[in-house]
């Protein structure tokens, strides 16, 4: 998995360059929804700390789930945004889409890769950058850079 904060960070990015995009509701349930989707994959991933705050559901997921398998997928995201859409709001929805793209960016560009098609085909992104390495540093700096100046 790629790091903790590197995801926050790139949540909070992709919130800050789409939220004008989007409206029909709440902005800071919404940020909080990306958030939200930007780390909710590594709930398969024994350590991560989504996967720890989720307590016993967290363990029953990374017992049974492949890392960067279904949790991972395209598959998971269309069934997610679906029944927020449906059962809440497809504002949130989207705040929760726009996250997972935002994960799906983090890991894309790590050695590791994802399989976004996952189960149906072996298809992987990837990149060149090692987790935790110091080209992520590199990434993590730049993207505080890219929100600070945001603010500016
Ligand atoms: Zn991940």
């Amino acid at each position: 998995m790629v790091l903790f904060h590197t995801h926050i960070l790139l949540g909070i990015i992709v919130f800050l360059f789409t939220k004008d995009f989007f409206s029909g509701g709440n902005q800071i349930i919404f940020f909080l929804m990306v958030l939200l989707g930007s780390i909710l994959p590594d709930i398969d991933e024994s350590k991560s700390k989504i996967n720890q705050w989720s307590g016993i559901i967290g363990k029953i997921i990374a017992f049974f789930a492949q890392h960067r398998g279904f949790y991972h997928s395209l598959l998971f995201f269309v069934i997610t945004f679906m029944s927020v859409s449906y059962l809440w709001s497809n504002y949130y929805a989207w705040g929760l889409l726009l996250g997972y793209l935002a994960h799906m960016f983090g890991d894309g560009i790590t050695l590791m890769g994802v399989q976004i098609f996952y189960p149906f085909s072996k298809f992987k992104i990837k990149g060149p950058v090692k987790v935790g390495g110091m080209v992520e540093s590199v990434i993590l700096i730049f993207l505080v850079i890219l929100i600070v100046k945001k603010f500016l």
